[in-house]
């Protein structure tokens, strides 16, 4: 008796895995397969735009500037500089009740060149960097590294770079100490033992051939560049030149069960969200997928959640749809819904201190909610209203998709942010919803290819909803 009541009256969080047949496990590791081939070639955010565009291509949708006027079941997408996108279905049902919005980032953590990278010091050539987002420094030294992204020469000339993916590429590596000398090193504090100004890439140690000069490594090293890239030092200065790791993502443990690769915050959602608007046709309200740059730095600047851009996306289908008028803008946002589809962080036993285990999110327990971030007393939350949550869990409850709502960690140690509160300050209804990560910002980051599925249906179902 006492057990059925507990059934009935208990917020069960079970393993997903025990409800899944042969069948599903078959659909479930086959996402997973296309998800580990899309990482591969889409670790930097210019690398999954440039992927993006082409699915949403393949796929019936066309630049927006390309519309003279738009209609329900049109497909549109605006690319912002190369490292954002936007894409949208013009739903049934009037734009003026609101839209339905997912919102994910494309940047992860990695290391950034500097403007002015390149030096030599006792035979050996190092490119300086600079890191970008939250990282553990120590983690990315003596690893294989690669290194993505553009040149632009002063006449405009754009050079792809993406060199050591290839199995017959070289790789880059950060050095470090030796244990054997590494006796200080070792008694640093762990944030302190790699500075940031030593995360320097080493790249070469062959010198030029010519008596009479000095800085022969770096000599030979620009010349090797120039001859591959036609680009001489200078050009340094205008290019986004990233490092990243060179491992390819791969299926984690015997059962095959997880995910371990680089750039999954936020890829695992991006991807997924992506991929349910590629199948999605005739949706009641129109359907708006965010595919944003910068959220690992605060979403500043103009390919960042924070800008007009994604404001000038929504005017323009306004415009075409020929119903633009003062303030309709700000209308369409106040009743507008939103999925923040960000990553948390996963439960992990070995750390357990750090969470709380009624709160936590765990891998294969389903998609993710949650309903506040922020640090030290919900600073800086977006805080989701409880009405939106009982919506949202609705929509997940009549799908028969598993979710569990979350808090990033124990109160007071520590926090994060996501792009959330940029849409909710607009007035919309917004929750954070994702898939729990371990080992989030390291160069090898854990998810659940069970979780992987259940943030795939949740963003068809939120779309079709
Ligand atoms: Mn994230
Ligand atoms: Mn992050």
């Amino acid at each position: 008796m006492g057990e059925e009541l507990k059934e009935k009256l208990f917020n069960q969080k079970e393993n997903g895995w025990d409800h899944v047949d042969e069948s599903q496990k078959q659909e479930i590791f086959k996402l997973s397969k296309e998800y580990m081939d899309f990482l591969n070639v889409a670790k930097t955010e210019r690398e999954f735009i440039k992927q993006a565009r082409k699915l949403a291509d393949s796929n019936g949708y066309r630049d927006i500037i390309t519309f003279k006027t738009l209609k329900p079941g049109d497909k549109v997408y605006f690319v912002n500089r190369e490292k954002s996108m936007y894409l949208a279905i013009i739903g049934e049902d009037s734009i003026e009740n609101g839209m339905h919005i997912i919102g994910s980032h494309v940047d992860s953590p990695r290391l950034d060149l500097k403007p002015n990278p390149l030096y030599e010091d006792t035979g050996f050539a190092y490119f300086k960097t600079h890191y970008y987002g939250g990282i553990k420094k120590y983690q990315w030294t003596t690893i294989p590294l690669s290194i993505h992204g553009v040149m632009v020469k002063a006449d405009g000339e754009k050079i792809e770079v993406n060199i050591g993916e290839n199995e017959e590429d070289p790789i880059f590596t950060i050095t470090d100490l030796l244990p054997h000398l590494a006796q200080e090193q070792m008694e640093k504090k762990l944030k302190n033992g790699i500075e940031g100004e030593d995360l320097n890439l080493l790249i070469g140690s062959i010198p030029y051939q010519d008596k009479k000069i000095t800085e022969k490594v770096k000599l030979n090293i620009l010349n090797i560049l120039n001859q591959k890239y036609g680009i001489t030092e200078v050009d340094f200065t205008s290019s986004e030149l990233e490092l990243v790791p060179a491992f390819r993502a791969r299926s984690l443990g015997f059962d095959e069960s997880m995910v371990a690769g680089y750039g999954q915050d936020d890829k695992v959602c991006s991807y997924t969200s992506l991929k349910a608007m590629m199948e999605l046709e005739n949706v009641k309200h129109t359907a708006v997928c965010i595919l944003s740059d910068k959220e690992e730095i605060g979403s500043m600047g103009n390919t960042g959640m924070e800008s007009q851009m994604f404001d000038f996306f929504i005017s323009e289908i306004l415009n075409k749809l020929q119903i633009n008028r003062p303030n309709l803008l700000n209308q369409v946002f106040c009743f507008s819904k939103m999925l923040s589809s960000d990553v948390d962080a996963g439960y992990d036993p070995i750390y357990s201190s750090v969470s709380d285990k009624t709160n936590a999110g765990f891998l294969g327990k389903g998609i993710a909610l949650v309903k506040y971030t922020g640090a030290r007393g919900k600073s800086g939350a977006s805080d989701a209203n409880a009405e939106y949550v009982a919506w949202v869990r609705n929509v997940l409850e009549k799908n028969e998709i598993r979710y569990q709502l979350t808090e990033l960690g124990k109160v007071d140690m520590g926090g994060g942010g996501t792009i959330a509160y940029i849409l909710a300050n607009k007035g919309t209804d917004v929750i954070d919803c994702g898939v729990p990560v371990l080992c989030m910002h390291a160069p090898y980051e854990v998810t659940s290819k069970y979780d992987i599925y259940s943030a795939y249906q949740t963003y068809k179902a939120f779309w079709k909803e």
